[in-house]
């Protein structure tokens, strides 16, 4: 694993399978740091107990997203087990000028858009030990309908099969661990 040289005004980006424990380690990373600004992703997915709209998300519905995608509001966007999820445009690009190291925590199909759009960008994937431990968490969160628990590990598969695109790939299997590997890879460390 290379060191990044330095985290300011650099876009990062995490990506990896629902359920894999990205939420865990991003709110770790960003209480060790807190220069390290994570973007605020709208989504038309409801809001699960105990988010809160503009912090975990803007919750949107589809007219007002697709009007959002329509102005070019948003860096990308993609559909993800039934639901819209995109990154405002604006704030990114103004904390990036601001020389604010900026954080995205997205699926794989917004990953490959910013690839595009920001090929300086560094792309994490954090992976689960096992797919069985991912199907334990998933299921263990139990905030999902059955049903949107196989979309999730269907399309678990998908994103991990796509591993070898990103510039680094991350076990998440100890907290602490993989904090500090993260850390290493954003020169944070
Ligand atoms: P959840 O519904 O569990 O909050 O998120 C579902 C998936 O959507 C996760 O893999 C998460 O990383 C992804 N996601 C969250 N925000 C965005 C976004 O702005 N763009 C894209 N492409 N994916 C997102």
């Amino acid at each position: 694993m290379a060191a990044e040289a330095s985290a300011a005004g650099r876009l990062f980006l995490i990506t990896g399978p629902s359920g894999v424990g990205k939420g865990t380690l991003v709110s770790a990373l960003l209480q060790r740091h807190p220069q390290i600004w994570l973007s605020v992703s709208a989504t038309t997915r409801s809001p699960r107990s105990g988010e809160q709209e503009g912090q975990h998300y803007f919750f949107l519905d589809r007219a007002a997203f697709e009007a959002k995608v329509a102005q070019s509001g948003l860096l990308e966007w993609a559909e993800f087990a039934g639901n819209c999820y995109g990154t405002p445009r604006e704030p990114v690009e103004q904390y990036l000028a601001a020389g604010r190291p900026v954080l995205l925590e997205i699926e794989l199909e917004g990953a490959r858009q910013v690839r595009q759009s920001f090929p300086s960008g560094f792309q994490i994937f954090i992976k689960p030990p096992s797919f069985a431990e991912l199907e334990r968490r998933i299921r263990g969160r139990g905030t999902d309908s059955e049903e949107a628990i196989s979309r999730r590990l269907e399309r678990a598969r998908v994103e991990l099969a796509a591993e070898a695109e990103f510039d680094a790939v991350l076990v998440n299997d100890d907290l602490d661990r993989a904090l500090a590997q993260l850390e290493q890879l954003m020169g944070l460390a």
